[in-house]
């Protein structure tokens, strides 16, 4: 193994060790003190690595900065998360490389947990290959600890072999598998980039920068209880008033019947009793008009839910959750030309694919920074099944490094 791939899995290592589930019933963000355990481990190392600004706010979010040495370059942001995802699976991740050479790999021995090429496809493509693996009891955490261990890699690097560069921020938050909570709370007059990047796609070449615009709807139903004795003409049962409203819905504009790039609405979930109902539906569209014009089209709905209801009272609250990354791009392409300039350096045919979802990206591109998300070189996230090839990591290592080089290469960009 070379010496930066040895370093790059020992970060790894290090990071997938402190247990950092978020935790959706918990309101506070950070919702778990694991996340907040890791970001001070990260701010004692940045202080080693001489960055400046080190900074831990009251949610958890650890910012920092390296100043450059070449001021004309573009001030470049990296944007990384601290909690892994909460499926069911041990919080708790021992990490294992393990050699595939065709056969299925043993993930645990004592509850008999393997990771075969037959029901993995995607496994073959690195035969002969180092891999990185969970014990199989949970995620690996390479969502998002690969890009951690990427970023703080570089830094170091960086350290040992000062270069040429630009000044680099990073931001590590909290929450992103629940709701991209830290990104929309990043402080950021402490993250003055012209753009950023996450590093938090999946297999190698992978890049993102059309994702959702994302929008939630909170739908209460008043209804007017009454005992059924005396019933007529008085009751009026949310329980019906909610499922006239769900069953008024097209039930081919929904995620199970929409694929590429086309919106939906998504009711998530369904509370009901005699005296009240509470719904929630997802919008989500990649066109930002029709976006608009599907939370109007939403709200002309429930116009008419409650004028066919005069009695119960129908109320709600549409929020914006994220916006899609490609609409903060404006006239400045210079992280996307970078980033196609890196992966051709690298040899790298880049995947590129609109998203069905959002990344902190997407959060933080709606706040108007311009931030694509390119690969980990992972595969199969939120699975016990996850896992990391190191050249593959190593791939995503160059990349990110090359693109912080180019970016300060005067002439290589306009
Ligand atoms: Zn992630």
């Amino acid at each position: 193994m070379s010496e930066l791939l040895s370093a790059l899995t020992e970060r790894f290592f290090r990071y997938v060790a402190v247990s950092s589930q978020s935790d959706i019933a918990e309101p506070g963000v950070p919702s778990s003190p694991g996340q907040l355990e890791l970001a001070r481990l990260l701010a004692a190392e940045l202080e080693t690595l001489g960055l400046q600004d080190i900074h831990i706010d009251e949610h958890g979010i650890l910012t920092a900065r390296r100043p450059g040495t070449m001021p004309t370059a573009p001030a470049i942001g990296f944007v990384a998360h601290l909690d892994t995802v909460d499926v069911g699976l041990s919080p708790d991740i021992r990490p294992q490389v393990l050699h595939f050479d065709g056969q299925p790999l043993c993930l645990n021995r004592e509850q008999s947990l393997w990771l075969s090429p037959e029901d993995h496809p995607e496994l073959n493509a690195y035969r002969d290959q180092d891999i990185i693996c969970s014990d199989g009891t949970s995620v690996l955490g390479a969502d998002n600890k690969a890009a951690v261990a990427i970023v703080m890699e570089l830094l170091a690097q960086l350290r040992s072999n000062p270069a040429q560069v630009g000044d680099i921020f990073v931001a590590f938050v909290p929450d992103e598998e629940i709701g991209l909570r830290g990104a929309k709370l990043l402080d950021l007059d402490r993250f003055p980039v012209d753009f950023a990047y996450t590093i938090d796609g999946a297999e190698l070449g992978e890049l993102v920068y059309e994702t959702f615009n994302a929008g939630r709807a909170t739908i209460t139903i008043q209804g007017v209880p009454a005992h059924p004795i005396s019933a007529k003409g008085v009751l009026v049962n949310p329980v019906l008033v909610a499922l006239d409203l769900v069953g008024h819905l097209d039930i081919h504009d929904t995620p199970e019947h929409t694929e590429g790039r086309e919106g939906y609405f998504y009711v998530t979930d369904l509370q009901a009793g005699p005296a009240q109902a509470t719904l929630h539906i997802n919008i989500r569209d990649f066109d930002r008009q029709q976006y608009q014009a599907r939370k109007e089209q939403l709200e002309a709905h429930l116009r008419g839910v409650q004028d066919d209801h005069p009695r119960a009272r129908v109320q709600w609250q549409i929020e914006d959750v994220y916006g899609n990354i490609l609409d903060a791009v404006g006239d400045d392409r210079r992280a996307l030309d970078l980033l196609e300039q890196a992966f051709a350096a690298q040899q790298i045919t880049p995947q590129t694919k609109p998203m069905r979802g959002g990344t902190d990206g997407s959060a933080l591109s709606a706040r108007g920074i311009f931030t694509p998300n390119y690969f980990t070189g992972g595969h199969n996230f939120h699975s016990s099944f996850e896992f990391l090839p190191l050249n593959a990591f190593l791939k995503s290592y160059q990349v990110t490094e090359t693109l912080v080089r180019l970016a300060a290469a005067p002439g290589q960009l306009n």
